[in-house]
């Protein structure tokens, strides 16, 4: 990662911390991005001059090797509480929209005044450094390779759950430390209708339409591509409608900049739908910041209030969804510039009649 300080500075910018100000974060997304840690316990305690780690004995020398902040250790949470005590200052900043009412029992009995700050660290990963991006962008090229490998195998001897398991061992073995959330296979005039399907024991069969929906994880950050694909043939009816989402999701596309509302770039992909009398089958919003996590800051959506700046990175997916004719959806990643947007997937967009070899 670059300069961690960098983002240590921000974060004490962001939240106004003073001399009697002790923040304490509990979001292991967080601490990631700020310190570089990676174990699955940890809190990270910092006032205006110091920056320590709390964690337990089985992340001790891992944590010393990859940050560069003070680590304590503590082997039960009655320590960590102690620990944080041991330093308390006048005012205990805590991040309240992540911690259990059980753990903020337990933080009251710290002697300073407790300050929840909600949800005010949402946008502090938001801008992503050229580090992250070359993670991110990794991340796209496995997954764009994977599916591009896995298209000319994909006919009606498959099931969903056959392709999902090749691309994500094609994911691995091109470099990826996983898959970056569960592979989305979704087949059929049912299955492929449901946006969020689990891929099943379902066998394909000629004229399906099948949403594709997979994302790489590199080094802690996440890729998402989704493309639908028809087998064997497609007839007018789903074809018409997949060009109907591919204007969409262009449009979409398109609107994304520096300075434009997130619900701008929602609208410019509903307006599409509206004018061909299907917005009511677009059943989610329209994308999402994508990073250390999957979904993050900015949402795209209909009732965002974010406004994309240069270094967001985030997904443009508008779909359609009608039970008994079938799903389309069609999603890249971008990364938002001053005076536009570079779009990072370069999987085709055209409609491919599988089995067939994508050139990308
Ligand atoms: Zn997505």
């Amino acid at each position: 990662m670059s300069d961690p300080s960098v983002r240590v500075d921000r974060l004490r910018e962001l939240l106004a911390i003073g001399p009697d100000d002790g923040v304490l974060l509990t979001d292991l997304d967080d601490i990631r991005y700020l310190t570089g840690f990676t174990g699955s316990n940890g809190w990270l305690f910092a006032s205006d001059s110091s920056l320590r780690l709390i964690t337990d004995g089985r992340y001790v020398e891992q944590a010393r090797s990859q940050c560069s902040v003070d680590v304590v250790e503590a082997r039960t949470i009655v320590e960590m509480i102690s620990v944080v005590q041991r330093w308390a200052t006048t005012r205990l900043l805590f991040q309240s929209s992540q911690v259990s009412v059980d753990l903020f029992e337990r933080l009251k009995t710290v002697s300073a005044a407790l300050v929840p700050i909600g949800s005010k660290l949402a946008d502090l990963r938001r801008a992503k450094d050229p580090s992250e991006l070359a993670c991110i962008e990794r991340a796209v090229r496995i997954a764009d390779r994977a599916l591009a490998e896995v298209c000319p195998m994909i006919d009606d001897s498959l099931t969903e759950k056959d392709i999902r398991d090749e691309l994500e061992y094609r994911m691995r073995r091109h470099g990826a430390d996983g898959p970056s959330y569960d592979t989305i296979v979704a087949s059929g005039p049912d299955n492929s209708a449901r946006p969020h399907h689990r891929p099943s024991a379902r066998r394909l069969e000629e004229g399906d339409l099948v949403v594709i929906d997979v994302g790489a994880l590199v080094d802690g950050y996440h890729s998402d591509l989704t493309r639908t694909f028809a087998v064997g043939s497609c007839d007018d009816v789903p074809r018409a409608r997949y060009d109907v989402v591919r204007e969409s999701q262009a449009r979409g596309v398109a609107a994304v900049r520096s300075g434009v509302p997130a619900r701008d770039v929602d609208e410019a992909c509903r307006a599409v739908f509206r004018s061909n009398g299907l917005e009511g089958e677009f059943v989610h919003g329209t994308g999402h910041g994508v990073g250390l996590v999957i979904h993050e800051e900015p949402f795209l959506g209909s009732t965002s209030t974010a406004v994309l700046s240069a270094g967001d990175v985030v997904t443009v997916e508008p779909g359609l969804y009608r039970v008994g004719l079938g799903g389309v959806r069609i999603e890249d990643l971008l990364v938002v510039e001053e005076t536009g947007s570079r779009v990072l997937s370069t999987f085709p967009k055209e409609l491919i009649c599988l089995p067939s070899r994508p050139t990308i």
